[in-house]
């Protein structure tokens, strides 16, 4: 019988009992190995009412006890780590070497919200007016929602559920209905960990659960990660109704290459952060852009390295590019490698052709593409391909490649090769996004910075986890007395 995955509501377990569910799938196999519950509004109307209930309470409760709960979830989460990254790997086919590093980033998450009594500290004005003193402090909001993507089941859950605990908040999680079974067990950890019941809900669904979520009166906040177009419409819907909302999207990556680069560095950097997760990272590399003449050099020594890649098992310590996460997700993937060739780009390498010891097995497996000459009008350049399909274009000078980076509508990352400092330091100034990396491939900031992009890639005004998450998860109030 196929497994059924329900919700974690009131601190245990549960099936849910709407008639709607979901598929989910084993990417390297292509089998149905579980259902998964999709809530009703009927029921997300319940765990609305019992968060509020549980936010009421564990507002009042000591920071200390809290951060306590959140040392204690640190340690279960260093224990559990092979266990949670087998869980994603079977459901999300990322590699699992892949899959314990989204942990590992995960932790850095709630080492950052176990420091919340310095974070949170307010300040103090003393004889502001006569015998009167002014201060301040942060409180939490109250019921805030969680909707998180497919491609970090484990990961982007911990850059919210800490900082918004560790606050005072209650929080309802919607997972993606892809890959489920990680953030469960997150829930069932951060109870072992001592977190009172209802104070964490995870609530399985899909977008008519989300909607239902999102316009609900009762819900006070709304964090979300997720494609550029559900990002705008999560802003904008939740807004209206008077919800603080972040909303994170998704991104077209640039790699920019200088005469001056180590080019055999910058090859090795596109191909890891191109078909790295096969591709699956709102931080991956898709466009590569040698400047000023070394593109034919460094399309070759991309082919090369491209050709080498082991596709295979994600389970296999060998294989370096697992499947995708669905088969339609493969099949969408693997479309732009023919709309590139007829808008005229060159297809260097067809990932169709190139799928080693996978070929035949059944999984949602594509091997790395790469397109040369590829210009900003064809889609494999306009589109978030999300897959493993890098494109180069080709500009002549660092302005050009500059211009084209801040055109681009989306502005998550974006990575500059070079060993010069003068170029550095004016990529550094000008270019439009929120998080960039010079000869670094993927710029992705440690848990004590804030993540997030600019441009189509964020709509809101607070980045994702560390300092800007206390922020997102509080609000301000200011105390004037005389006594
Ligand atoms: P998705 O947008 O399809 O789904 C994300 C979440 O939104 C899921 O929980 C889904 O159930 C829910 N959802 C779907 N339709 C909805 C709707 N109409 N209203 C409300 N919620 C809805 O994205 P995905 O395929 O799960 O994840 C991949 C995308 O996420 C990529 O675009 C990637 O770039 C992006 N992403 C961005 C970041 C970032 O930090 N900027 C990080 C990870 C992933």
């Amino acid at each position: 019988m196929t497994e059924r995955i329900g919700h974690f509501l009131a601190g245990a377990r549960q099936e849910g009992r709407s008639s709607r569910i979901g598929p989910v799938y084993c990417p390297a196999t292509g089998e149905l190995i579980a259902e998964v519950a999709f809530a009703d509004e009927f029921e997300v109307d319940e765990v609305v009412g019992a968060a509020h209930a549980a936010a009421a309470e564990w507002r009042d409760s000591p920071l200390g006890e809290r951060v306590e709960i959140l040392l204690r979830f640190r340690d279960l989460l260093v224990k559990h780590r092979d266990e949670l990254a087998g869980l994603i790997t079977r459901e999300n086919g990322k590699l699992v070497s892949d899959a314990r590093g989204e942990i590992s980033r995960g932790i850095e998450s709630v080492e950052f919200a176990s420091g919340l009594s310095t974070h949170l500290l307010g300040s103090f004005s003393e004889q502001v007016a006569r015998s009167i003193d002014a201060y301040s402090v942060r409180q939490p909001l109250g019921a805030v929602v969680a909707i998180t993507p497919a491609n970090f089941p484990a990961m982007v859950p911990l850059w919210m559920l800490p900082n918004a605990l560790a606050c005072g908040n209650a929080v309802i999680l919607k997972p993606s209905e892809k890959d489920p079974s990680a953030p469960i067990r997150l829930a069932e950890l951060l109870d072992e960990a001592g977190l009172p019941a209802g104070v964490l809900n995870v609530v399985n669904g899909d977008h008519f659960t989300a909607a239902a979520l999102l316009s609900h009166p009762g819900v006070d906040a709304v964090s979300f990660v997720g494609s550029t177009p559900v990002a705008r419409s999560v802003y904008e819907n939740a807004t209206a109704t008077g919800k603080r909302v972040q909303a994170l999207g998704g991104a077209k990556n640039h790699l920019l290459v200088l005469p001056d680069a180590d080019l055999d560095a910058a090859a090795e950097a596109a191909i890891s952060a191109g078909y790295g997760a096969a591709g699956e990272r709102c931080m991956a590399v898709s466009v590569v852009v040698p400047v000023g003449g070394v593109e034919n050099e460094l399309v070759a020594e991309m082919e090369r390295r491209s050709k080498a890649v082991v596709v295979g098992d994600p389970m296999d310590p060998h294989s370096e590019l697992g499947p995708l996460i669905t088969g339609a997700h493969r099949a969408r993937v693997a479309s732009y490698v023919d709309r590139a060739s007829g808008e005229g780009a060159r297809v260097v390498l067809d990932g169709r052709e190139h799928l080693g010891s996978a070929a035949g097995s059944g999984g949602f497996y594509l091997g790395p593409s790469l397109i040369d000459g590829a210009t900003p009008e064809m889609a494999v350049y306009r589109d978030e391909i999300f897959g493993p399909v890098l494109s180069l274009v080709h500009a002549s000078s660092y302005d050009d490649a500059l211009d084209l980076v801040n055109a681009n509508p989306f502005g998550n990352g974006a990575v500059l090769f070079t060993s010069s400092g003068r170029w550095a330091r004016a990529f550094q100034h000008d270019v439009r996004v929120g998080m960039l990396g010079i000869n670094v491939s993927i710029p992705v900031p440690p848990g004590h910075f804030s993540f997030g992009g600019w441009k189509g890639s964020l709509f809101g005004d607070l980045h994702m986890y560390g300092p800007d998450g206390v922020r997102f998860y509080t609000r301000g109030k200011t105390v004037m007395t005389r006594w």
